[in-house]
């Protein structure tokens, strides 16, 4: 397996001229325990598509941060019927009801790194756990927090051992996201026909108009662009 930060560079490097499924088939045959993280997101559902066709059973996991949208949750049950994915849903360890008691109502108000914390950071890790790779659908041009991301990064899991994660959409485009899911029939979320170009919890989440940027509406006015899953670790290599 590679771990080695430096034949890990030389590997990413080589591979900004593949295509995300020469990425996913490279993955498959280095990491034997590897799993895809999605939230159903666009690229997620282009993602999950290209690697059934490699793997039909590759696992899957997902967070359920019982702040879910109707639609978010009518996907995933399409995807599961359709790909008959090997989906494993996590969840936060405490109920909203428990949360409230804990921490007053609405914390996603009040203090929504510490509801992120709870209510996805907490399950994504348990979800990693053991992992020698985790897959994930993050591209460069979403945002500027993502704009640095290579193909292959290190990190270590909180017992030292390493794992790779492997982002095979991060040369794409919006455009060829999308091009991608129109051309091989993906199931998509219907939210993002109604205005909205990123889909989270419904607390956090509002359409974005024209020519605002994609994530624009994550957030929105809490000064907070990432929830904390793709940043809660150290980055090795
Ligand atoms: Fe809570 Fe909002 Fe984070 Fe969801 S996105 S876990 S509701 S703060």
């Amino acid at each position: 397996m590679m771990f080695e930060p430096d034949a890990l560079a030389r590997k990413s490097k080589e591979l900004e001229g593949a295509t995300p499924e020469q990425i996913l088939a490279f993955a498959f045959e280095t990491y034997p325990k590897i799993a895809i993280s999605t939230a159903f997101g666009v690229e997620g559902c282009a993602l999950v598509d290209m690697a059934v066709k490699l793997r039909p059973d590759v696992p899957v996991f997902t967070v359920d941060t019982d702040y879910l949208f109707a639609e978010t949750l009518a996907l995933r049950d399409r995807l599961v019927e359709k790909y008959k994915l090997n989906l494993k849903v996590l969840r936060p360890l405490i109920t909203i009801e428990e949360q409230t008691q804990r921490h007053g109502l609405n914390l996603y108000q009040s203090n929504p790194d510490q509801c992120c914390a709870i209510r996805k950071v907490e399950p994504a890790q348990r979800a990693i756990e053991g992992l020698d790779a985790w897959i994930t659908g993050l591209r460069r041009d979403q945002s500027e927090s993502r704009a640095a991301i290579q193909i292959l990064e290190r990190y270590d899991h909180a017992d030292g051992q390493p794992y790779v994660k492997v982002n095979p959409l991060a040369n794409w485009t919006r455009k060829d996201t999308w091009r991608y899911v129109m051309a091989n029939g993906v199931p998509y979320n219907e939210l993002l026909d109604r205005g909205y170009k990123s889909v989270g919890c419904w607390p956090c989440t509002r359409p974005v108009g024209e020519g605002e940027d994609e994530r624009a509406g994550r957030w929105a006015g809490q000064g907070k662009t990432e929830c904390g899953i793709h940043t809660f670790a150290a980055r090795k290599g």
